[in-house]
C-alpha cells in the first residue's frame, strides 16, 4: 500500500500479436492516467530503437515520451518514488526481473501498466510474460486482424528467415495471422521458391 495516498496497487497486463493494438492501449491508459492528474513514468527496452530512442510509438503513430532501459533491473534506479502510475512497453524484452520489479511496485502502491509479446515467432509462451499474468490484478488480451484472411489473429508471423528468437522490425518482417493461416518459422511456400533442384538419379 502507498504510505501517502493508502491507496493500494495493482498490475494491469496488455498483451497479443505484433499489430494488435497493445502500445496504443498503453498509450491509452497511460494518457488517462495523466487526465486523472497522477504522476506516470514510461519505460522501453534499449532493444526497440525502430523509431525512436524516447518515446514509444504505435503502427499507426501515436506517441508518447519514455525512459530507455536495458532491461527491468534498471528501473527501480530511474524510478522518481513520486511516481503513481508504471508504463511498460516491449516487455517481452525486458528481461526476467520485470516479474519481482512489477511485484514489488504494486506492493508500494503503485499502478503498473505492461505491454508485451505474449508468443513468439514460433507461437511458444513468451517469457517472462505468462509470469506477469498469473501475478496480474487484470489482463487484456488483444488480437490483430490476420493478413491472410481477415480473421481475429493471435499470431506474428515472422516472414524473414531466422532462428533467432529476436529480429526487430515492423512491416515487412512480421505479420498477424490467425491461428489456421498460422506458419511456425518463415512461411515453407518461400522455402520451396529458393531451393534449388536436383536431378533425380535412375536406376541402370
Ligand atoms: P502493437 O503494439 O500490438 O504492435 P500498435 O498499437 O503498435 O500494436 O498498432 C496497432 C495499429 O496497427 C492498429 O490500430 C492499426 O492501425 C495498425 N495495423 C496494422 N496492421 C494491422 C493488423 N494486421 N491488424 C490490426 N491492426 C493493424
Ligand atoms: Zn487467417
Amino acid at each position: 500500500m502507498d504510505i501517502f495516498t493508502g491507496h493500494t496497487g495493482w498490475i494491469e497486463v496488455v498483451c497479443g500479436p505484433m499489430f494488435s493494438g497493445k502500445s496504443e492501449e498503453l498509450i491509452r491508459r497511460l494518457r488517462r492516467a495523466r487526465i486523472a492528474r497522477k504522476r506516470v513514468q514510461v519505460f522501453k527496452p534499449r532493444i526497440d530503437i525502430r523509431y525512436s530512442h524516447e518515446e514509444i510509438v504505435s503502427h499507426a503513430d501515436q506517441r508518447m515520451a519514455s525512459e530507455v532501459v536495458d532491461g527491468a533491473q534498471d528501473i527501480l534506479g530511474i524510478l522518481d518514488w513520486r511516481t503513481q502510475v508504471v508504463g511498460i512497453d516491449e516487455a517481452n524484452f525486458m528481461g526476467p526481473a520485470l516479474v519481482e520489479l512489477a511485484e514489488q511496485l504494486a506492493d508500494s502502491g503503485k499502478q503498473v501498466i505492461i505491454a508485451g509479446l505474449d508468443t513468439d515467432y514460433l507461437g511458444r509462451p513468451f517469457p517472462p510474460i505468462p509470469d506477469l499474468l498469473a501475478r496480474a490484478e487484470s489482463i487484456t488480451k488483444t488480437l490483430a486482424i490476420c493478413m491472410r484472411c481477415g480473421n481475429p489473429a493471435k499470431h506474428t508471423q515472422r516472414l524473414v528467415e531466422s532462428e533467432d528468437l529476436i529480429v526487430v522490425g515492423a512491416t515487412g518482417m512480421y505479420e498477424a495471422r490467425c491461428r489456421r493461416c498460422f506458419e511456425p518459422g518463415i512461411p515453407k511456400q518461400e522455402r520451396f521458391e529458393f531451393a534449388t533442384a536436383k536431378p533425380l538419379r535412375t536406376e541402370t
